[in-house]
């Protein structure tokens, strides 16, 4: 039987990044050092997701113990897939990647369940922790983060403290319209970002693309029109020319909202690299009025390992 102790000045905290996929979960110290941790695969639609995330973090507890025998932890910070009720720590609603989900209470049964303060948010909002901490959010009190993956999900810092709005569901950044005559999105809304600028959405109108030129090929991924972007490809180019015409609008959209200093951008669609980023800053400038642009930075996430993991933790010091 492993045991552990509660101690709020602890320097431990259990992080827990639940994706549709993998759950991953690790002790954290205060600094966002990693001790140790482990990853599970979710096995959403065959096992109770609160069960999964529930043996993650007793192999965790488990694996610190064999470091230390008195573990200290200051509680649990869970970053998670779907919409949270912030202040209840309830999963509000979830996609059908992790079936039966929506609905489940998981603060109040992680709680009872470890005897343990938790704190549950959204898996965007706690990557804007990792900045904080971490990455380029450092001594930043003004910034908004954009994760360009499967979808786009962003997170809002104000004075320094992450925007929950009324119940949590603050900085859907994602589900902006950038054409209010655009592609229908999932949410309901028109022309949202997302339908844009997220990984799929890139290899989606690529592979239209190519299909309306009479070149059909299904296996064409976002890695793939960023490598053909890179070699000069026309198609391509055109492609992420109204990616980055997206985007810019929605980030214009946000420095006049919000008077950031900085805008992170994560996700799988970061990763094509400096020539995004320039393209992206040169398209913002276009669109931005020049008195609330000076000096705003538009910077890659912070690439380390676990950084959902990390920022979920982290919670339990803000
Ligand atoms: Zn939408």
């Amino acid at each position: 039987m492993v045991t552990y102790t509660y101690e709020p000045l602890a320097d431990y905290a259990i992080g827990v990044d639940v994706g549709g996929t993998k759950i991953n979960a690790g002790l954290v110290n205060a600094q966002g050092e990693v001790l140790c941790m482990v990853s599970l695969a979710t096995l959403a639609g065959e096992v109770r997701t609160v069960d999964r995330i529930q043996q993650a973090i007793h192999e965790v507890i488990a694996e610190a113990q064999s470091l230390g025998p008195d573990l200290f932890l200051k509680g649990i910070g869970v970053g998670s897939a779907g919409q949270i009720d912030w202040a209840s720590g309830s999963i509000r609603s979830a996609s059908d990647i992790i079936p039966g989900y929506a609905g489940t209470a998981l603060k109040d049964i992680l709680h009872e369940h470890f005897q343990l303060p938790v704190i549950v948010d959204n898996d965007v909002n706690v990557l804007a922790l990792t900045e904080k901490h971490l990455g380029a959010g450092r001594g930043v009190e003004h910034f908004l983060c954009l994760a360009l993956g499967t979808g786009v999900g962003g997170a809002l810092v104000v004075d320094g403290q992450l925007v929950h709005g009324a119940w949590g569901g603050g900085g859907e950044l994602g589900h902006i319209s950038v054409d209010f005559r655009g592609i229908p999105c999932v949410c309901g809304g028109i022309g949202c970002l997302e339908q844009y600028a997220s990984g799929t959405s890139i290899a989606r109108r690529m592979r239209e693309k190519l299909a309306r030129m009479g070149i059909a090929d299904d296996s064409v991924d976002t890695r793939e029109v960023f490598a053909r972007w890179h070699a000069g490809d026309l198609a391509a180019n055109e492609l992420m020319q109204e990616t980055l015409s997206a985007l810019g609008s929605a980030i214009a959209s946000f420095i006049h909202m919000f008077n950031p200093a900085l805008i992170v951008i994560g996700g799988g669609v970061a990763e094509a690299g400096d020539h995004l980023f320039t393209e992206l800053r040169k398209e913002v400038a276009r669109k931005t009025m020049p008195a609330m642009l000076d000096g705003v930075r538009i910077e890659p996430a912070y690439r380390g390992n676990w950084s959902g993991m990390i920022g979920a933790a982290l919670q339990l010091w803000e």
